[in-house]
């Protein structure tokens, strides 16, 4: 691929290795031109199902919004960020294991809850919020009742 810094055509993989549980190629890069190094991540593109929204609509599914709202939740948590892209990962073969074509965005929450559940609490608790929108706050109460006992 192109240097990114100088654009020339010619650069070289210095280092190459799997991250993510397996699912990513991290490859370190040298541009033989200005001789910058720089980072590319490969993986491999799968049908993931669409996501219905609360109003009906259809939407992509969408890599990028998921990995934001996950680390929106991990702010300041003592939360690597290899950790992040591996649950990132299982949300991602989980939806794919659904088999389903299209999914609702209620369920798509659930199975981040799930991950973030065991990642870390106050995230969970964090995401739990926004995503449900508690009706009340008893309802939040009892989820925050509910997680303690569980620890
Ligand atoms: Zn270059």
């Amino acid at each position: 691929m192109h240097c990114p810094f100088c654009n020339a055509h010619d650069t070289k993989v210095i280092d190459s290795r799997l991250v993510a549980e397996g699912e990513q190629v991290r490859r370190r890069r040298e541009c033989n031109s200005c001789g910058e190094r720089y980072t590319t991540y490969e993986t491999a593109e799968l049908v993931m199902p669409r996501v219905i929204k609360q109003n009906g609509n259809r939407e992509p599914f969408d890599e990028n919004k998921l990995r934001s709202g996950l680390l929106r939740s991990l702010e300041k948590r003592p939360v690597s960020v290899e950790a992040i892209e591996a649950a990132l990962t299982r949300i991602k073969q989980t939806l794919r294991g659904t088999g389903e074509r299209e999914l609702p965005s209620r369920q798509l929450g659930e199975f981040v809850m799930a991950e973030l559940r065991l990642l870390d609490p106050v995230a969970y608790v964090r995401f739990a919020s926004v995503y449900r929108s508690f009706q009340d706050l008893n309802e939040f109460r009892s989820e925050i009742d509910r997680l303690e006992k569980d620890d």
